[in-house]
């Protein structure tokens, strides 16, 4: 049973090495159909891509495609900690 729906749908780590190139539309059809039908069962590969696809719109927010990676982790985990210290106060 495994094997036939493996046919048809991405494993997990599949999917997680497809994400990126899932939420940004650039990922060959037979693949993206697999990784498709994979989030629709998987919870956990769900919440997976919600978390990223929040990561790249936070990125997208602060203008930072054009800055390298170690500066964008900074920016991304400097802006959770703003947003945490307001719900605090
Ligand atoms: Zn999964």
């Amino acid at each position: 049973m495994g094997s036939i729906q493996n046919r048809f749908a991405a494993t997990c780590s599949e999917t997680a090495d497809s994400l990126s190139g899932y939420l940004e539309h650039d990922l060959a059809f037979p693949r993206r159909r697999r990784v498709a039908r994979h989030l629709r069962r998987c919870i956990r590969c769900q919440s997976l891509l919600h978390s990223l696809a929040w990561t790249i719109e936070q990125l997208r927010t602060l203008g930072a495609s054009e800055v390298t990676a170690p500066s964008v982790a900074e920016a991304v985990s400097e802006r959770i900690r703003t947003e945490s210290a307001d719900r605090l106060s």
